[in-house]
């Protein structure tokens, strides 16, 4: 079976940056099972997946655009200390989550001043290059319920 519109695939993936940076991997754990042709994943990497079968190996280098989206300078703000939660540690690099009208937001820590802290809310991928390498573990048809939910049930999935 080919992976196409609501088949569930399972794949072994690691992803790294352009400087050969380990991003994220399922090494050491389960496979990424996931419904295609719902968005579950990045654009870019479902529409590589899409015709492969079992034990299909690929690598695919995907621009922002298809990725996480370019960078948008206008999403980094500076915000005085005083708005900042109280006896929060606040460090470079870490990550929090900011309440807003559209509910939460990941934002990161990119500068600190004396009085103020620099908050990017662009993902933290957006921008980058992704360079996955994917190998095809399992395909097989989503079931009706599956598709209703749009997520896989059973193992890799919800239990529910
Ligand atoms: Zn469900």
């Amino acid at each position: 079976m080919q992976i196409a519109r609501h088949t569930v695939a399972s794949i072994e993936y690691t992803l790294t940056d352009d400087d050969g940076n380990v991003i994220d991997s399922s090494a050491g754990g389960a496979p990424l099972t996931y419904v295609h042709g719902l968005g579950a994943l990045i654009p870019g990497l479902e529409s590589q997946l899409e015709g492969k079968r079992k034990g299909d190996a690929l690598a695919v280098r995907i621009a922002p655009g298809d990725a996480y989206g370019e960078r948008d300078e206008q999403m980094v703000a500076r915000v005085p200390r005083s708005q900042m939660p109280k006896g929060a540690p606040l460090e470079l690099g870490m990550q929090l989550e900011a309440r807003g009208p559209d509910g939460g937001q990941i934002v990161t820590i990119v500068k600190l001043e004396d009085d103020a802290v620099w908050l990017d809310a662009n993902h933290p991928l957006a921008g980058v290059h992704l360079n996955f390498k994917v190998s095809v573990v399992e395909v097989r048809a989503a079931t009706a319920e599956e598709i209703e939910h749009g997520h896989v049930h059973g193992p890799g999935g919800h239990h529910h």
